[in-house]
């Protein structure tokens, strides 16, 4: 770095330097923003599912992009820790392990041992373990 002369013009690489600087704080405001923004909808909205993996219990593998099974820790950062869980102890629709009458669920997959294939690569091909509820709801109206 270049050191300016005191009371002189701020250098092109002071310059530089400084937008630089402002630049670094406007994108972490904007991920705050993204992330806040994010965090407000419901678990359900923002749950990335798998394309084909599915749990042991037959609910899609998930994970929350704006969350701990995303990779984040509570400020945003990013941390090692992303992992595909069962969608329904995501959700809480699951019997949890240990509880009465809770079935077998696959352990949680990490991101860094687990190549799983997210319902939004393009290579899944439209594929998804989302649950269809609106959909299987008005297919079970036509078959009634
Ligand atoms: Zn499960």
């Amino acid at each position: 770095m270049t050191i300016g002369t005191k009371g002189s013009a701020m250098t092109k690489r002071e310059k530089a330097d400084e937008l630089e600087e402002r630049a670094r704080k406007l994108r972490a405001e904007a991920r705050a923003d993204d992330l806040a923004e994010g965090r407000k909808r419901p678990l359900v909205d923002r749950l990335r599912y798998a394309a084909t993996v599915r749990c042991h219990c037959g609910a899609g593998m998930a994970y929350d992009p704006f969350g701990p099974t995303g990779g984040l820790d509570a400020e945003g950062n990013q941390t090692p820790h992303g992992r595909w869980e069962c969608s329904g102890l995501l959700l809480k629709t699951a019997i949890p392990p240990g509880e009465v009458d809770s079935v077998q669920h696959t352990r949680a997959l990490s991101f860094r041992y687990y190549d799983v294939t997210s319902e939004y690569q393009p290579s899944a091909r439209g594929q998804t373990t989302r649950p269809q509820a609106s959909a299987s709801a008005s297919a079970s109206e036509a078959r009634a």
